[in-house]
């Protein structure tokens, strides 16, 4: 079993057992993550930490020339230093600390991640959205926040932060302006998902095109498995970490997929009775609430389905199943707790193609 703690002490992981027999699960992880891998036998395995959870890499032998382990490490250590709230010294950390309107360098990964975040924030009509940093906090789920429930009128004071307007980005030579002293960015819905691709196009540059990257849940998966199948994907059942125990509500066999799964059931806390949980509705500034569990979305890579499943906590069932039938590889997996009897799950018609026998 895997255990992991935040900065506060609130645990996240718990890993083992599988109800395949003799293949065990290896992976879950960190703030309310909910996807979890099938280990068999015969695929080169990396595993490492990063990002406050663990990342997993397996890939289809020979292994290429070099240390692939430390290229990567080196590789994720760099997207940390640019998106990272959690790193006092990265480039987001310096950004959310200026206090005046002046143009900042930013590396690929930034602009990469901030105009793709533009675009998906504009898709879900404000669901997705990564200026709600100071709302993060102020609710006990960032680096810098207090924990307990803000009052009514903090939460409206930083409601009007939570404008990614403020930011404007350039792209030749890549620099960022901040139009509002106040206002902070926050990646940890969307960075996961996007190192996840980038270590993917890093074994590509390897001359590997079969592998599997998983960072705290989050997957990309390009051909095949060594044994000729694709990659195993479990889905979590949404339980609280409390159990100890990590249960596979489904298994998915992927091939030239990403998916990524959000989910409010492990990452909240509880005040007179209330549960609070990390995803927040930015329309509203309090934490999304609806009868979803959690929300798998597959995309052709990771970046995209790591957002959209975040937006999709925050939209709701209705609104996220017509977004997904409305739009080109787009899928989704929703599992809702408005059953008397356990879980309700739905799905679109892409998901249920790649349900494993
Ligand atoms: P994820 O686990 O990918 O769903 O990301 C959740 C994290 O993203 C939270 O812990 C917050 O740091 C941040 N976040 C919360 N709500 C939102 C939102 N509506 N849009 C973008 N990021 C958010
Ligand atoms: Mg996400």
């Amino acid at each position: 079993m895997i255990s992991v703690r935040d900065r506060r002490g609130r645990r996240h992981v718990s890993v083992e057992g599988s109800r395949y027999g003799v293949l065990a699960v290896v992976a879950v992880v960190v703030s309310g993550l909910t996807a979890c891998t099938v280990r068999e036998d015969s695929a080169a395995t990396i595993q490492g930490a990063t990002m406050g959870t663990t990342y997993q890499v397996r890939y289809a032998p020979p292994k290429p020339p070099g240390d692939l382990a430390r290229a990567i490490d080196t590789l994720l250590d760099e997207i940390n230093l640019s998106l990272s709230t959690f790193a006092p010294t990265s480039l987001v950390s310096r950004i959310n600390g200026a206090t005046d309107a002046s143009w900042q360098a930013v590396d690929r990964h930034f602009a990469m991640v901030f105009s793709r975040s533009g675009d998906i924030h504009e898709d879900t009509a404000g669901a997705f959205n990564p200026a709600v940093g100071p709302l993060v906090d102020a609710w006990g789920f960032g680096p810098g926040g207090t924990d307990g429930v803000p009052d009514d009128q903090r939460v409206r004071q930083l409601l009007a932060l939570a404008d990614l307007g403020a930011f404007v980005l350039e792209t030749d030579p890549p620099a960022v302006r901040k139009l509002v002293p106040g206002a902070r960015l926050d990646f940890s819905a969307i960075a996961k998902g996007y190192a996840v691709d980038e270590v993917g196009r890093l074994l590509e540059a390897q001359g590997i095109a079969d592998y599997m990257v998983e960072i705290g849940g989050e997957v990309r998966t390009r051909g095949h498995h060594p044994s000729g199948r694709g990659w195993r994907v479990g889905i979590e059942r949404p339980l609280a970490a409390a159990t100890d125990r990590q249960a596979v509500e489904q298994v998915l066999s992927l091939n030239d997929t990403a998916l990524a799964t959000s989910g409010n059931y492990r990452n909240y806390f509880e005040e007179d009775g209330r549960r609070y949980a990390h995803i927040l509705d930015p329309h509203t500034g309090y934490p999304a609430t609806s009868d979803l569990l959690s929300v798998t979305v597959l995309a052709a890579d990771s970046m995209t389905a790591d957002a959209y499943a975040t937006a999709f906590m925050v939209m709701g069932l209705d609104a996220s199943m017509s977004l997904v039938e409305s739009r080109e590889g787009l899928d989704a997996y929703f599992i809702l707790s408005d059953d008397p009897d356990g879980f309700r799950e739905k799905w679109s018609e892409g998901f249920g193609a790649l349900l494993a026998d």
